[in-house]
C-alpha cells in the first residue's frame, strides 16, 4: 500500500511516498515560483519517477503553509505535528527538533510516543529563517547552498549587531565596504540566525536527542553555530528538508490503518 505526504513550504514543496509506512520509495522537492506551480510540478517529477499514479494512493495528506492549496489531499495536518512524526521515524528517541525553513523557525517538543508536545515558533519576523539567509547570500554573491562552505573558511569573528533583515542587510553592505571577509561575515550571519534558534529552543527547553530539519539544516555554517551555543551534539537526518513530507506520509498510512 502507498501513501503519500507532501509539504507546500514557503520556499519549496516536497513530496514523500511510503510504502506500509515502512519505506520510503519516492521523493521529490521543487522550488516554489510564483502561484503553484511548483507544487504540479513536484508531483509530476515523483509520479515520472515512481512509475504511479494519484490513484495508487491509498491516502494523501498535506502539510505546510500552502496545504489548503493542494486539491488531492485526504487530510491537512499542522507541520509541527509532521515534523516531529518524520524525525522520529528516522531518529527514534528524538525529544527536540529545531526546524528552520523558508520563513519561519520552530522548536518543537518530541513525547516518548515520537508526536509533537509542544512548540515554539518565530513566524513574525523574517530574522533567523531561510529567507534571511537568501537576502545575506545575494549581498556576499552567492547562493544559499555556498553559505556553509564559506563560512568553514573564517579565521576572524565578530558579530552582526542588527537584528532586523532590513538593517542587517545595511549592515553586512557597510562591513564587505570597509573590507571585512566574506567568509568572516558568512559565519557572524550564521551565528546570528543560531542566537535567535537557540533563544526559542532554550524558552521550550533542549532535550537529547536534538534533531534539526528544514532546507537551512543543510547549511553545516548554522547547525554548526546551533550545535555551539546549545553545548549538545545535533543530529541531521539525510534529508532534512524531506522530515515533514515524510511525517505527513506516515500519517497518512495511520489514516488507512485507523
Ligand atoms: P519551507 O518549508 O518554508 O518551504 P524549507 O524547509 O524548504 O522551507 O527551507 C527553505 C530554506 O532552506 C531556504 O530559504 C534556504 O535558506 C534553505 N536552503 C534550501 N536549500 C539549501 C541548501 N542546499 N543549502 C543550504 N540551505 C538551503
Amino acid at each position: 500500500m502507498y501513501t503519500l505526504g507532501v509539504d507546500i513550504g514557503s520556499a519549496a514543496t516536497k513530496a514523500v511516498i511510503m510504502e506500509d509506512g515502512q519505506k520510503i520509495v519516492g521523493q521529490a522537492k521543487v522550488n516554489m515560483g510564483t502561484g503553484t506551480s511548483g507544487i504540479k510540478r513536484t508531483l509530476d517529477a515523483l509520479l515520472e519517477d515512481s512509475g504511479l499514479k494519484m490513484e495508487d494512493f491509498a491516502c494523501v495528506v498535506a502539510t505546510g503553509y500552502g496545504r489548503k492549496w493542494f486539491e488531492y489531499a485526504d487530510k491537512e495536518m499542522s507541520e509541527l505535528s509532521c515534523h516531529a512524526r518524520g524525525v522520529s521515524f528516522l531518529v527514534p528517541g528524538v525529544r527536540t527538533v529545531i526546524d528552520i525553513g523558508g520563513q519561519d523557525a520552530k522548536a518543537i517538543k518530541v513525547n516518548s510516543k515520537g508526536r509533537m508536545s509542544s512548540f515554539i515558533m518565530n513566524d513574525k519576523c523574517a530574522a533567523g529563517t531561510g529567507r534571511f539567509l537568501e537576502v545575506m547570500a545575494t549581498v556576499l554573491e552567492t547562493t544559499v547552498d555556498q553559505l556553509g562552505a564559506l563560512d568553514a573558511l573564517s579565521t576572524e569573528r565578530f558579530q552582526i549587531s542588527s537584528t532586523c533583515t532590513v538593517f542587517a542587510e545595511s549592515e553586512v553592505i557597510s562591513q564587505l565596504s570597509q573590507g571585512k571577509q566574506r567568509e568572516d561575515i558568512a559565519r557572524a550571519i550564521h551565528e546570528s540566525v543560531a542566537k535567535r534558534t537557540c533563544g526559542l529552543v532554550k524558552r521550550l527547553g533542549v532535550e537529547d536527542k536534538v534533531v534539526m530539519t528544514g532546507g537551512v539544516a543543510q547549511n553545516e555554517g548554522v547547525v554548526k553555530a546551533i550545535r555551539e551555543d546549545l553545548k549538545k551534539e545535533i543530529i541531521v537526518p539525510e534529508y532534512p528538508q524531506m522530515m515533514g513530507a515524510l511525517g505527513a506520509a506516515l500519517f497518512a498510512y495511520e489514516e488507512v490503518k485507523a
